[in-house]
């Protein structure tokens, strides 16, 4: 592994009942009702960052009705160093909302962080990664500078794809013109199939030297790395919905006791590397 080689940690803050794996049990007119854990969680993870001697920026992809009712705590994410990005307001998927209404939803909620901020949103993140080549024009459109929502594996029900054949690649980042950019979530490709490798499931579930190996490969390969991870990933205190089956909600809860060491440990182990945020990525 080179030693310029770039992590972008990128936490998508939303809170454990907001998550798409668990809509059929808690739909968002019941959000009111449910007990946040999302403040504590971030609050935890903002202190991990700084426990290390090492400058440690992250970006933080925050849900707009969480930010309308969290304006403190976006604040102490900015007063750390991190970047505040925009996960859309409602949490509703891109490819599933009428085009007027995911417009409006994208400029409401980078308007909703500008005017908490005072300054700039420019990075935006679609929920379950729900992208196509439309919404990233419209994305775009509404003012934003990069997004971060491509995910490669298309094993994935709800996750978008895009077709990126008319975007110059500058490391990781996808140029599709001089303003705006793509920051594709990192994956392996093995033997042509690709793996999640970015975050999610996998992180949790995988030994970590085995994760490790994945990540080097391709630090290796492209110089930057970028990962993601929610709140919620670091709570196992969260309430559990005992009649929820299946392959999506086992891997929603698989090792959450692990990761918060899990995530300490990829920081330690690639002290090497600098952790940016996206925009120092692009440099914008
Ligand atoms: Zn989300």
């Amino acid at each position: 592994m080179k030693s310029s080689s770039k992590i972008l940690i990128t936490v998508d803050v939303e809170d454990w009942y907001q998550v798409e794996n668990l809509r059929p049990w808690f739909p968002p007119e019941k959000w009111p009702e449910l007990i946040s854990r999302v403040e504590k969680n971030t609050l935890k993870l903002l202190d991990l960052f700084d426990s290390f001697s090492k400058k440690i920026s992250a970006t933080f992809f925050v849900l707009g009705q969480l930010a309308e009712k969290k304006t403190d705590l976006i604040r102490q994410i900015k007063n750390k160093g991190h970047e505040v990005a925009s996960h859309g307001y409602s949490h509703r998927l891109c490819n599933e909302m009428r085009y007027e209404d995911l417009k409006a939803d994208l400029i409401k909620s980078k308007d909703l962080l500008e005017n908490i901020l005072g300054e700039n949103i420019y990075g935006y993140r679609a929920p379950s990664f729900s992208i196509n080549n439309q919404i990233l024009d419209l994305i775009k459109e509404c003012g934003y500078r990069y997004d971060s929502s491509y995910n490669s594996f298309d094993k994935h029900g709800r996750y978008g794809a895009i077709c990126i054949d008319k975007y110059r690649l500058n490391g990781i980042a996808m140029a599709l013109d001089d303003d705006f950019y793509e920051l594709p979530i990192s994956n392996l490709q093995i033997a042509g199939q690709i793996i999640p490798w970015g975050g999610g499931g996998y992180f949790r579930l995988l030994p970590f030297g085995v994760f490790k190996r994945g990540i080097t490969r391709i630090l290796n390969l492209k110089q930057a790395y970028l990962f993601y991870i929610h709140p919620w990933e670091i709570d196992p205190g969260q309430p559990k919905i005992k009649s929820a089956k299946g392959l999506s909600v086992w891997r929603h809860y698989i090792n959450l006791e692990k990761t918060y060491g899990r995530l300490s440990t990829m920081i330690s182990r690639f002290s090497d590397s600098e952790f940016l945020t996206c925009s120092q990525y692009l440099g914008i």
